[in-house]
Order: C-alpha cells, then structure tokens, then sequence
C-alpha cells in the first residue's frame, strides 16, 4: 500500500510573514482532512522560518533544488547537509523550470539525485515531457530518457529510494491539467518500465501527478491507480486550496 504524498512546491513566492499564514492556514486545517503525507517546499531562505513553524507538526519540510557538491567554493549553491540541517526530509530534483531555464541536463539531475539520497534524504525526481514532444508522440521516449539517466548512475535499489513526480510541462502553471486518463497512462509506463528491473520497487514507487492540480480536479486525478499523490505548484500558496487538495489524497 503507498501512502498518498502531496508536496506544495512555493516556487520562488513568499515572504517570510507569507510563509507563516501559509503554514498556519496548514496546520490549521491538516488533522481533520488529510492522511495523506503532506510537505511544503518554500525557497531557501524561507526554510528555516518554515521548520520552526511546522516543528512537532504532520507537515514535513523539503527543499526545491541542491548542489551537486557537498560544500566549499560554489558562490550561491546550497549543499545538501544544509537542507538536512534545517530540517528537510525532501528535496526536488530535475523541475521542469530547473532544466528548462537553467540548463539542468539528464546527468546533472541524476547527480543531484544521488547527492540528495546519500545524506539521507528523499529526492523528489520530476520528469515530463514539452507540448512538442507530447504533440510528437514522444512523451514516452523523453520520460524514459530522463528516469534511465537516474537508473544509470544510481541503479534501481537507488531509485526506489526516491519519490517520482511526473509534470508534463504543457501542464505546469498554464491551468492546462493532463486529464486523468492522461496522467494515469504515463504513470502506468513509468511503474511499468521501473518493473522491468525490479517489479516489487515499482510496486512501493510513489509517482506523483503535477501540472496545474487545484482543490477542484485533484480528487479525479488522486483517484487513478498509479496516481499516488500531487506535487503542487500555484494551488501550495493559498492554504485553504491546499488543504482541499491534501483531503483528495
Ligand atoms: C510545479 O511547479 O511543480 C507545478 C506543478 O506547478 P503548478 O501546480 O502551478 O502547475
């Protein structure tokens, strides 16, 4: 049985009197709605603000990127210890707006994977496929590509330490949702494709659905087999949207 996971990803949104009312409206709100688990991802300089506040909670912390180092002379990095440090227990890897716009490619990500699992961390490996790709039939190819770089440098056993979101890329911010059916298709593909190397890892892999979730679609979503739970972008900023999307899963 996989347990439900829905992680709000804040993107580079919040201050950090913001993040106390998000928190808040969360903690709030989470007992009587949710046995899903629940995390929220801020900004980095929102993280510790953010622990503190959710200390003691159902909430979990995570982070939305990492270095690829451990530490010393990388001006502007933030090396996985510190995430560890200040409380995180996930960490995004390989957003679409991480390879999209600053250049992440396939290895890079698969480093970070590892980085992130080696400290005892949860990386949260987001794979999906451009609209042209998609419209090209590729989206199969592209997802396939992007997991087996991860396969390659970490191996399987590796791999099922971590959470996989798929997030077609047509569907993130656009208020463009892959329909159920959609979402279930290629979830379906990349729990088969993980089988092909280790068939009871596919069977505990919690691949999450994102891509423009909200309160109002996530239930129909949630509600497909191979669905186990949301990485949510826009909706994480408004607790009471949220909340309804956590009481889906
Ligand atoms: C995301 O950033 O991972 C995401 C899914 O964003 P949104 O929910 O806003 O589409």
């Amino acid at each position: 049985m996989r347990r439900p996971l829905v992680a709000g990803n804040w993107k580079m949104n919040g201050s950090r009197a913001e993040a106390r009312e998000i928190v808040g409206g969360i903690l709030t709100g989470l007992g009587r709605v949710s046995n899903a688990e629940v995390v929220v991802c801020p900004p980095f300089v929102l993280l510790a603000e953010v622990s503190t506040a959710i200390a003691g909670s159902l909430v979990e912390l995570g982070a939305q990127n990492c270095s690829t180092e451990r530490a010393g002379a990388f001006t502007g990095e933030v090396a996985v210890d510190m995430l560890a440090d200040v409380g995180c227990r996930y960490v995004i890897v390989g957003h679409s707006e991480r390879r999209a716009l600053y250049g992440e490619a396939d290895d890079t990500v698969a480093q970070k994977f590892e980085m992130v699992r080696k400290a005892g961390l949860v990386p949260i490996l987001c794979v999906g496929e451009q609209l042209a790709e998609r419209e090209a039939s590729a989206t199969e190819a592209v997802v396939a590509r992007q997991l087996d770089a991860v396969l390659a440098l970490a191996g399987i056993d590796a791999l099922g330490q971590g959470v996989i979101a798929y997030e077609p890329v047509w569907a993130i911010g656009t208020g463009r949702t892959a329909s159920p059916q959609q979402a279930q298709d290629v979830h379906a593909f990349i729990r088969g494709r993980i089988a092909t190397h280790n068939p009871t890892v596919a069977a505990k892999m919690r691949i999450l659905y994102g891509g423009s979730v909200k309160g109002s679609n996530a239930a129909e979503l949630f509600a497909m087999p191979d669905v186990d739970g949301g990485l949510i972008g826009g909706a994480s900023l408004n607790a009471r949207e949220f909340l309804t999307i956590c009481a889906a899963a």
